[in-house]
């Protein structure tokens, strides 16, 4: 009765006096869990192996915010690219709307990187040092022994290690493995900050995967708490069939009322087995991450007892009333065609964007120098970003004046791949006077004379 009622009034994890409940969840055994554990191998394999990998010399992915440079399939993105990375994110994010409305959370049980280490990693390891559910809650409730000391001990070790090594990963996707490969070999007081960011992360994931748990998926993930309005009656979400299941009645009950009862023989298998501690009989719930735990555990029994598979499953709520499944519907049509416009502009916008992009503008604070031989000179910042894959020789021009002079420091022009360029400039004019003080001038980035990009900017003069 308690399930029936008060998992409307307060989440799985948290007992009436408020207190955080422990989860021991039971290792589910069976067709999906061998299934999410060749995914989960995968995709840890990806996470490992993709900041190693590189096109042109230039990071396959990483999202570097601290020197404000990405790389998305080896391209790259700087600050100036703030329109094709907004695309991109609302991209990401109509696609979460749109996978989520049709298959429910299928990213949170196969997908997500805290569900992946958590089930996969972190828990296989505390079943290894403290064995099954029954055994560690044996274990929390002993008192201190030697036994016990090793066992935790061993099992926080590990823990930290890992997280450790997840923190660097996480590092690794940021920064590069280069650069996180200098930070872990110099001297540490060569990179305190870069250290201390390292420790932080490490100690971060221990914290969550040691003692926060599921809890992050129920009280800090966002994507968590928008499942009440992405989904809908027809998303194919982990559910239990209670037109079969019910009336549940245990074996013992069916054996002594002799009356008709259900699929579902009340064994409780399907909860033990949950990771977040909630009883899916009860239907769809905010804490449920469709991890197919309870599926396995369900399909089981149903063997076990010679009934029908599949009381638990992934179908829709329509179907379970005798509906039928309607894969197709409004939102997926509105979710598609904003999917196709961003994605397509985004692709418009990526296609017409210069492989050269040019920024010149005039040194702050600093005004017009009037040179001998009736010449007049401002003083420039000329900042080129390399968007392609390959290193450019480029040259500066002035493309709205004739008769004009750039002196730049140095006479190699060459900008490698996904660099940046930044140099003083001086640019000298004849001398002349303007009502405004300024004239209108523009700048060209040229490779073998081909324009790449311009800029537009004011040149300052004296007034007449
Ligand atoms: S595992 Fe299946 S039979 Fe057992 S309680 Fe859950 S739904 Fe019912
Ligand atoms: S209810 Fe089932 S699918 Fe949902 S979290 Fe629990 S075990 Fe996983």
């Amino acid at each position: 009765m308690e399930n029936k009622i008060d998992h409307r009034n307060r989440i799985s994890t948290i007992d009436k006096e408020g207190g955080r409940k422990w989860i021991y969840a039971k290792a589910p055994k069976g067709f999906f869990t061998n299934l999410r554990n060749i995914v989960a191998f995968l995709l840890i394999l990806i996470l490992v192996g993709v900041p190693f990998l590189k096109i042109n010399g230039n990071p396959l992915f990483m999202f570097n915010f601290p020197d404000r440079i990405f790389f998305i399939f080896g391209i790259v993105f700087w600050p100036q690219d703030l329109i094709l990375l907004l695309l991109l994110f609302l991209s990401g994010f109509i696609s979460i709307f749109l996978f989520t409305s049709l298959v429910g959370r299928i990213w949170c049980g196969w997908a997500c990187p805290q569900t992946i280490f958590m089930e996969n990693v972190f828990r296989k390891i505390e079943y290894f040092i403290e064995g099954g559910p029954s055994q560690q809650k044996k274990l929390n409730k002993s008192s201190w022994s030697f036994q016990k000391i090793i066992r935790k001990s061993f099992k926080h070790i590990t823990f930290f290690s890992i997280a450790f090594c997840v923190g660097n990963l996480l590092l690794a996707w940021i920064i590069g493995v280069d650069k996180l490969y200098i930070i872990i070999t110099d001297p540490p007081s060569k990179h305190t900050t870069g250290l201390t960011i390292m420790l932080s992360f490490a100690g971060f994931f221990y914290f969550i995967f040691s003692w926060f748990r599921e809890q992050a998926c129920v009280l800090v993930c966002p994507y968590a708490r928008l499942q009440s309005v992405l989904l809908d009656d027809d998303s194919i979400v982990v559910s239990y069939d209670f037109n079969r299941g019910e009336d549940r009645k245990s074996l013992a009950t069916r054996k002594k009322e002799q009356s008709p009862a259900g699929s579902c023989i009340d064994c409780n298998q399907c909860v033990v087995v949950c990771p977040m501690g909630i009883d899916i009989r009860n239907g769809i719930q905010l804490e449920c991450v469709n991890c197919t735990a309870c599926i396995d555990a369900c399909e089981n029994v149903m063997q076990n007892v010679s009934k029908e598979k599949s009381l638990i499953g992934y179908t829709s709520l329509n179907k379970l009333k005798g509906k039928g499944y309607n894969f197709l519907r409004n939102r997926t049509y509105v979710y598609s065609t904003i999917l196709i416009i961003l994605l397509g502009t985004f692709s418009y916008f990526l296609y017409k964007r210069p492989i050269l992009e040019l920024m010149a503008n005039r040194q702050r604070g600093a005004v017009y120098q009037i040179l001998p031989q009736n010449k007049i000179s401002n003083h420039y910042i000329i900042q080129l970003f390399n968007k392609s894959l390959h290193n450019q020789n480029f040259d500066i021009k002035v493309l709205s004046h004739k008769d004009v002079q750039i002196i730049m420091p140095g006479s190699k022009k060459e900008i490698s791949s996904a660099d940046a360029f930044k140099s003083h400039a001086i640019v000298i004019f004849p001398k002349q006077a303007n009502p405004s003080g300024k004239l209108s001038i523009e700048f060209a980035v040229t490779i073998n004379n081909k324009v790449i990009d311009t800029f537009k900017t004011n040149f300052l003069v004296p007034m007449k």
